[in-house]
């Protein structure tokens, strides 16, 4: 199987524009698996599990120049380790998350980056502000100095149709837009976290910066 993954990676990377970065979402993916993406030019992993994610921090650790992003929900006695062992947390669903982070990142003296989780369509099972929600929390969050708001992120509910999809992901660009036009001096909203193996493409129709994807690079599936 060697040399699939690394295939996989060039494949994809063909059909991305330079604008746009690619995470390798690597929960449950083994170490070697990883080690093989590396060395096809991923820079940037996604991890969801904290003790998963720091074991394989530490035996990644004479990598160079990775970014690790975590992308999996907080509990709030996580935050220390999350923010001392991430640069970036894709997660942050709850105005009382993002004060927890700041006040911490504060006594740390780190700014980590952030992305405002949303969900753009009624879905129980996931975490993340519902729009109207996200709109009265904003002067709050903007009061939050030590974070870096950098955008939006957004996971679809499963089931919906391209075209639904496609809607969906441009109602998260149209708002992202609309709160970078507000001018808020901590929310400068300049990148868009959305696009999964299975809609990425239309992700990055709708003008998603950063791409999440496990499964297309990991997975046994055949490539389309
Ligand atoms: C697992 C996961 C991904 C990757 O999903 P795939 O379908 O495997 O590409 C992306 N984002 C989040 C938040 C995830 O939990």
């Amino acid at each position: 199987m060697t040399g699939h993954i690394s295939r996989k990676i060039a494949l994809i990377k063909q059909q991305i524009p330079d604008n746009v970065e690619l995470i390798a979402i690597t929960k449950q993916v083994s170490i070697e698996a990883m080690r093989e993406a590396y060395a096809a030019g991923i820079s940037n992993f996604g991890e969801n599990r904290l003790q998963e994610a720091l074991s394989k921090q530490e035996q990644l650790k004479d990598l160079t120049n990775v970014d690790w992003h975590f992308i999996g929900h907080i509990q709030k006695n996580k935050v220390k380790k999350i923010i001392e062992n991430f640069t970036w947390i894709h997660s942050v669903d709850s105005l009382s998350l993002a004060e927890k982070i700041n006040s911490l990142a504060a006594k740390l003296d780190l700014m980590p980056k952030v992305f405002l989780q949303v969900k753009v369509m009624p879905d129980p099972n996931k975490y993340g502000w519902e729009v109207s929600n996200l709109l009265q929390d904003l002067e709050q969050l903007n009061q939050f100095e030590q974070l870096k708001v950098q955008g939006l992120m957004t996971i679809l509910p499963w089931g919906l149709s391209e075209v639904e999809m496609l809607k969906a992901f441009a109602t998260v660009a149209k708002l992202s837009t609309a709160i970078r036009q507000k001018n808020y001096a901590h929310l400068p909203m300049t990148e868009l976290s959305m696009g999964m193996s299975g809609d990425y493409k239309l992700a990055i129709q709708a003008g998603a910066t950063k791409i999440r994807l496990g499964r297309i690079i990991f997975g046994d599936g055949q490539f389309d």
